[in-house]
């Protein structure tokens, strides 16, 4: 067999076998075949696609090139609820304690987050003394007693994904759908979760820009899952502007703990409540989502979230009364109102300009060794669809005195009006598998 022969079958159009699929990736992986074939291969897919064997096959070597992860001894259903990112995105946050109340648990591997603001992990740090699990030990043991464990990403999961996202990103690569989906999906397969539940965000601020594009990344995810036998449904959910009304880490933290009380922004606290129920009907407890919402709502409103949520912090080395006193929380003192420039409705608010605004406030970090500042970001005021008059606040800054006119600017261009009437879009836009 040589590269070039399969490189040229797939510029063609024809169909890979297992064989010559596993011969490329695992001889690449080896360091036997150059970037440059890998290249050509790379843009040869992106034009020509894969068929549902051969992205089953891709995907297959992908997981085989390093290594995966159970949880032995664990009891509970675990739930592996992964988003594709986005501005505000705490969701893994007021989720987890939600899961964890209503007995199933979470198990996460989460990386350092780069952009707007930091990742799971990293909003968590804001809660001073908190530590995330080192070992899959600890993590088993901290499921096991309150339901929740987060562990760094492991670089030795996967690991032929950092080698070909690098070579994508150079190539003209990236956006191809069967590369995204056996990218995400081989991380995700490489875990052994109970159940999969994938939120594809769509909009401004994520990933996939367009419905179309996302419902096809979506459809293309669900289907690999479901070829390697696995529960796993989609949801399609909306990005066109921040996810609640916080993007900061530490303002993060508190929305999420908020939300986890029952008091957090409508659209927030939905979507919490519609993917607890849909982890609830995946494991069989239910047999419709209305059904999952109620028993959702009884553990929030009994306080039994915010218990777990309690317990997880206690257990990782913080202090659970940050939950009663968010002056626990490094929040910084400085806040600047921004006042609407014109009277009308709110049409649209890029939820891509607030997270680069709250970037350069210093939330987020541009690269893996950058420092961020827990105690900034941004609290929105209004949403898409609000009714308001010139001088209405439309959001606060919360900064450290480096709020300078580029990123006033920034949000001049996010947000727009109209004189029309504009309703509020919904969270879930779409379930795939439910
Ligand atoms: N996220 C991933 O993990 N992989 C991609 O290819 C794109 C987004």
């Amino acid at each position: 067999m040589r590269a070039v022969d399969i490189i040229e079958k797939k510029r063609d159009g024809e169909t890979l076998t297992e064989g010559e699929v596993k011969f490329f990736l695992e001889n690449y992986s080896q360091g036997k075949i150059p970037d440059y074939q890998m290249s050509a291969f790379l843009m040869a897919v992106y034009f020509r696609g894969m068929d549902d064997n051969e992205l089953k096959y891709f995907t297959a070597e992908m997981i085989n090139s390093g290594e995966t992860i159970d949880f032995p001894g664990t009891h509970k259903f675990l739930v592996d609820k992964h988003s594709t990112g986005g501005v505000g995105d705490k969701t893994t946050i007021a989720l987890a304690p939600v899961l964890g109340a209503l007995g199933m648990g979470t198990a996460k591997l989460s990386g350092k987050g780069l952009g707007h603001t930091g990742g799971t992990i990293d909003k968590f740090e804001s809660i001073k003394g908190f530590k995330f699990c080192e070992t899959r030990e600890e993590l088993i043991e901290l499921v096991n007693k309150v339901g929740t464990g987060l562990m760094g990403a492991s670089e030795r999961i996967v690991p032929l994904d950092k080698k070909l996202y690098a070579l994508r990103d150079v190539t003209a690569t990236v956006s191809s759908i069967p590369l995204i989906a056996s990218s995400i999906m081989s991380k995700k397969l490489a875990v052994h979760a109970d159940a999969i539940i994938l939120d594809v965000k769509v909009g401004s601020g994520a990933f996939m820009r367009t419905f179309e594009d996302a419902k096809e990344l979506a459809e293309t995810m669900h289907k690999l899952g479901k070829l390697f036998n696995r529960n796993i449904v989609c949801m399609l959910s909306n990005m066109d502007e921040p996810l609640g009304n916080a993007v900061g880490n530490s303002l993060e933290v508190i929305e999420a703990i908020e939300t986890v009380k029952g008091r957090g922004p409508k659209l927030f606290q939905d979507l919490i409540v519609r993917l607890a129920a849909q982890a609830l009907k995946m494991k069989g407890d239910v047999s419709t989502i209305e059904e999952g919402m109620e028993r959702v709502e009884e553990v929030i409103v009994s306080g039994k979230a915010l218990d777990n949520l309690k317990a997880f912090i206690q257990a990782s080395g913080g202090d659970p009364r940050v939950c009663d006193d968010y002056s626990l929380l490094d929040v910084a003192e400085e806040v600047t109102p921004y006042l609407a420039t014109e009277d009308g409705y709110i049409s649209a608010i890029a939820a891509d300009e607030i997270g680069r605004a709250a970037m350069m406030l210093g939330a987020g970090r541009a690269t893996k060794e950058d420092d961020i500042d827990h105690s900034v970001g941004i609290i929105m005021k209004a949403k898409v669809g609000t009714k308001v008059k010139k001088g209405d606040k439309i959001l606060d800054f919360y900064h450290k005195g480096n709020l300078t006119e580029s990123i006033v600017t920034v949000i001049n261009s996010a947000i727009q009006y109209s004189t029309e009437k504009v309703s509020e879009k919904p969270i879930i836009l779409e379930i795939i598998g439910g």
